[in-house]
């Protein structure tokens, strides 16, 4: 009876007043035929039974049954003001109409006008105004580092562990999860340092009186491990495909500052945590207090277009001048102008100020979870939170517990371990997690090396209702999870 009344108290999913169109095209089997056919199978799908997914509008998606669901991860942290957001929708459809492609050969108002309003939300006074535009992120940091190279008339770069910059061989190099690397020589020459990932420290040290070891040590791995004439130091200010991962607040500003010291320029990788996501700051690095040289972006650049960049000083981006360099759909009309229509929109719909407001309120709601599945840590992370113990509710068959929830903003990661103590990384519950959640209408992403942490990073138009909802599902995972263990 009791657990009666608490499923019917829980939040239901939003119901959307968009009514998505009858969906007459092959079946869901169908497509999986022809995929297994005719595409590359590295290319993944996620769940047992993978969902077809055929309209979308803002926060919302629909299958091609019509079963609308919560998007909490946006494409993978793509889709930033809503899905085909009805101002992107009528631009783009009039854009192309006029002008799909010409190439960056001949002028175009649209790619001028979009470097200079990205130029105007870089922090004043940091000479951050010269664009490169591509399709992607991997291209923009590939890219970035080779500006660093030429800059500096140096090799070797510097990017944390636990850090995704993209899967083209360069960039692989950057790349320090080994689930995303194969076993190929990957150019990048890249020394690869601690996160500050506190929660796993690498030397089992507590925040703060580790004194910020892992910072520290970065000047060791420059000094034994290079040259020590570095050309840069590449990392996302919260790790994404990591699993979310915050740094203390320190931690970048001693880094920069080794970087620095031995000749490097320091690019932040804002292709997750850049255009507000992070609540407080437009872009992620500063809510650390550090400003970059160069920044990447790409994903929630264009609300889902191709679409990618490189920001940085007039002095840096003039070596690209010294050879040819072409990217053909770098600046394409259609995905600048949809790039365009984003920044509008962040500002005129107070996006970031969602991201901060509904984002605290999601973070907190999680909080309550992890009183009740883990609990131990969730009072340092905030005071309104007990922290209740593991053993707060005597009929709990210990599945996963809540072993840390972290983010900021819209950028959120709920890490699931077996043991509060050891941190046994809860593989198969966290996927099961997931899956239970698409059943019940709530699409979640998963990262972290072992994949035990829950992604949650959803357009940000999200409202409070929809994170009552999507606790509340998570809630009922948790409980499921748990009675099968
Ligand atoms: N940097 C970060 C931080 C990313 O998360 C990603 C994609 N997951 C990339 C770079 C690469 O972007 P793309 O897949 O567009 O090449």
């Amino acid at each position: 009876m009791a657990a009666e009344q608490s499923k019917s108290a829980r939040a239901p999913l939003p119901v959307s007043d968009h009514q998505p169109a009858p969906y007459d095209g092959p079946s869901r089997e169908e497509i999986l035929n022809l995929r297994r056919e005719y595409l590359n199978p590295g290319i993944v799908t996620y769940y047992k039974e993978p969902l077809c997914i055929v309209e979308g509008h803002m926060q919302y998606l629909w299958d091609e049954k019509g079963k609308q669901y919560l998007d909490a991860i946006a494409g993978i942290v793509t889709v930033s003001v809503g899905h085909c957001h009805p101002k992107i929708t009528e631009r783009v459809r009039e854009q192309v109409g006029k002008l799909v492609h010409t190439t960056t050969i001949y002028l175009h108002p649209t790619i001028a006008q979009y470097a200079r309003e990205l130029a105007r939300r870089m922090p004043e006074g940091a000479g951050l105004q010269t664009s490169y535009f591509t399709s992607s992120g991997s291209e923009a940091n590939d890219l970035a580092v080779l500006m660093a190279r030429l800059h500096t008339g140096r090799h070797e770069v510097v990017t944390l562990r636990n850090g995704y910059h993209g899967g083209s061989q360069s960039t692989m190099g950057l790349t320090a999860i080994g689930t995303w690397r194969y076993p190929v020589v990957a150019p990048a020459g890249a020394r690869h340092v601690a996160p500050g990932y506190c929660y796993r420290c690498p030397s089992g040290q507590t925040y703060p009186s580790c004194d910020m070891n892992c910072a520290y040590a970065v000047e060791d791995v420059i000094r034994y491990e290079t040259c020590g004439e570095i050309a840069c130091f590449i990392a996302e200010p919260i790790q994404g495909v990591g699993g979310a991962v915050v740094p203390p607040p320190e931690y970048f500003g001693i880094v920069y500052d080794i970087v620095r010291k031995y000749g490097g320029l320091c690019i932040a990788d804002e292709v997750q945590t850049g255009f507000g996501r992070t609540g407080e700051h437009y872009w992620g690095f500063e809510n650390w207090g550090v400003t970059p040289d160069m920044i990447t972006m790409a994903k929630g650049i264009g609300n889902g277009a191709p679409l990618g960049g490189c920001v940085t000083k007039p002095e840096i981006a003039a070596h690209l001048a010294d050879r040819l360099h072409f990217n053909t759909f770098g600046g394409n009309p259609v995905s600048v102008l949809q790039g365009l229509t984003t920044l509008e929109i962040i500002d005129e719909e107070n996006i970031q100020q969602n991201a901060k407001e509904v984002g605290a309120y999601l973070k907190d709601r999680l909080l309550e979870l992890q009183d009740k599945y883990g609990g131990v840590g969730a009072a340092n992370q905030n005071p309104d939170h007990k922290g209740a113990a593991q053993n707060q509710n005597p009929d709990r068959k210990g599945g996963p517990l809540i072993g840390e929830v972290r983010g900021l903003g819209l950028m959120i990661g709920v890490e699931l371990v077996k043991n509060l103590q050891t941190k046994e990384p809860a593989i198969a519950e966290t996927a099961d997690i997931v899956e239970q959640a698409k059943t019940r209408g709530l699409l979640l992403g998963k990262g972290g090396l072992h994949g035990n942490v829950i992604r949650i990073k959803p357009p940000m138009c999200i409202t409070k209702d929809d994170c009552d909802f999507l606790t509340d599902c998570l809630d009922e995972c948790l409980e499921t999870v748990t009675n099968r263990s």
